[in-house]
């Protein structure tokens, strides 16, 4: 009944910069293109492997976000025989909510985001960084490309420059705001779907879209939200955001 499987994957660690200290990468527009770059190429060279199924990246930053005692700016890549629990529930709402409306949520959430006002922090070219509705956690903030897109490492040379910009910008008015916070950042991108099974990744295409979640860790995850799912945010994203635009335009 206890059913396992062989623990095939890989593990890389990306080093964000050449330069040592805290946010030394956050600094250099030019290194977040190179590292952009150089992910997107591990992306794509670890689809050839037919065992992997998944590339989770991620990077957790000071001690409250697992970060341990690497004072090194780094990224973590995990490559996965199965697709992440997490990952797969964020597919099979978008699925559902393709299904009944015939558009892509993330897509609707912009318009409707563009169209309010109140959660969008930033907005550079053709990408988007939004304090979620009804966010888990407090500043919780994503980044996405305006134009619909389920893959990661489609993007072109223009936009890797566009994305790096955006991402530079928020990580840059959110330690404005909040100081050297532990935080964890999650790329959600669509898993390798080599194999067309019927009724499995058939309209992923239309209705997944990738983007990055970035996690302060400055509540503690406790006993109701372990047991329930649910999470208690006192900062809500409406007040998240007023507060990063503020810090934004002050000197
Ligand atoms: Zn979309
Ligand atoms: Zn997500």
């Amino acid at each position: 009944m206890y059913d396992l499987m062989n623990g095939i994957g890989n593990h890389e660690v990306l080093i964000a910069t050449p330069h040592h200290g805290p946010d030394a990468f956050i600094k250099d527009l030019s290194q977040i293109e190179k590292l952009t770059g150089v992910i997107i190429k591990r992306m794509r060279e670890l689809k050839k492997d037919q065992r992997l199924k998944y590339v989770l990246i991620f990077k957790n930053h000071g001690k409250a976000a697992g970060g341990g005692n690497i004072p090194h700016e780094h990224l973590q890549l995990i490559a996965t025989p199965v697709t992440p629990k997490r990952v797969k529930e964020e597919l099979v709402g978008s699925k559902r909510y393709f299904e009944y409306k015939d558009r892509c949520v993330f897509c609707d959430m912009i318009i409707q985001e563009l169209d309010q006002k109140e959660r969008v922090f930033l907005e550079i070219d053709n990408f988007l960084a939004i304090n979620p509705y009804c966010s888990r956690f407090p500043f919780e903030t994503w980044i996405l490309p305006r134009k619909h897109s389920c893959d990661f490492d489609t993007m072109s040379k223009n936009e890797i420059k566009s994305f790096s910009r955006v991402f530079q910008s928020t990580m840059r008015g959110m330690i404005k705001t909040l100081g050297n916070f532990p935080y964890n950042i999650i790329l959600h991108t669509s898993p390798f779907r080599r194999r067309k099974k019927k009724g499995y990744w058939e309209t992923i295409e239309n209705d997944y879209h990738w983007h990055i979640e970035i996690m302060p860790r400055l509540t503690q995850v406790a006993g109701f939200e372990w047991g329930s799912g649910f999470y208690i945010n006192p900062t809500p994203p409406e007040q998240a955001c007023a507060y990063l635009k503020e810090t934004e335009k002050s000197e």
